[in-house]
């Protein structure tokens, strides 16, 4: 045991690792106790404090329940509490997938770069009325994808309807701004360029059978790291096809041959992430 730590700090010190990586935050199966803060950025951050969204609420039905993965900062959770109101009213339930881990961080064994700091949610990009929906989807459920991506077109899973999803989604004044692949962004473009909501949504690769939703930091988070906001601009124009063209190369022809690029170490975490890792004094 003790040679086996010896080596493991040996080479830390080697490849200049800090002792936090040897952890992982998936081992923390509750949040922190006290005032819930949101530390470091989406994609390099941590929560403080996180609270466990409802199984379920008005409007609202969480999924995948069993990855631990539905904690956020309280302004999370109220957004998502709201926005199930309007789907409540549309006769439609919100299906909440992945928020973060009950301390934020990194996720392990997932495609999720950001979802670290509390502010960062999956949302099915799925319709079902709160009679419909069975307590066997919330693990058994998969959602299929809207977008043949050969074509740069929706498929026959695509509905006019999904549109008033995202206007639910999109017109709270906390949102920052959604993922959704550019085809996805096309269709709502030729539906409503001129919603006021449209310069939210953003075209990126993947999420095309979900959409990510990204909250604007707290009011007072001074540990909070924002981005630079987007311009006030549909994002209807000539880059959305440049997005779609290139999308659908890589699904005819494979992905770009890369060669071979070093591993890139994860960036340091912030002191007060780094904290969670260390003993307690
Ligand atoms: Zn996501």
């Amino acid at each position: 045991m003790g040679k086996v730590l010896g080596i493991t700090i040996v080479l830390s010190a080697l490849l200049g690792v800090s002792s936090a990586q040897t952890y992982s935050y998936k081992d923390f199966k509750t949040p922190t106790e006290g005032q819930s803060e949101v530390i470091g950025s989406y994609a390099n951050g941590c929560l403080l404090g996180g609270e466990k969204m409802a199984l379920s609420g008005p409007g609202y039905q969480l999924v995948r329940q069993s990855r631990n993965r539905h904690f956020g900062h309280p302004k999370l959770l109220t957004y998502l509490e709201k926005v199930g109101i309007e789907r409540e009213k549309r006769g439609q339930l919100l299906l909440v997938s992945d928020m973060s881990q009950p301390r934020g961080g990194r996720m392990h064994n997932s495609a999720h770069a950001s979802h670290q700091n509390g502010l960062d949610v999956d949302i099915w990009l799925y319709e079902f009325t709160p009679e419909a929906f069975k307590s066997s989807y919330i693990e058994g459920f998969g959602v299929p994808s809207v977008v043949d991506k050969a074509k740069g077109t929706v498929n026959a899973n695509w509905r006019r309807e999904y549109f008033n999803l995202f206007e639910d989604l999109a017109s709270f004044p906390e949102v920052d701004r959604i993922f959704i692949n550019p085809v996805i962004k096309k269709e709502l473009c030729s539906i409503d360029e001129n919603a006021a909501w449209q310069y939210k949504v953003r075209p990126w690769f993947g999420h095309d059978d979900h959409l990510h939703v990204r909250l604007t930091c707290p009011e007072g988070a001074k540990d909070c790291v924002t981005q630079a906001p987007i311009p006030k601009q549909s994002g209807c124009n000539a880059d959305l096809d440049n997005w779609i063209k290139d999308q659908s190369d890589v699904a005819i022809n494979g992905p770009k041959p890369r060669g071979n690029i070093a591993p890139v170490a994860p960036p340091p975490l912030h002191p007060r992430c780094q904290m969670l890792f260390e003993p307690a004094k």
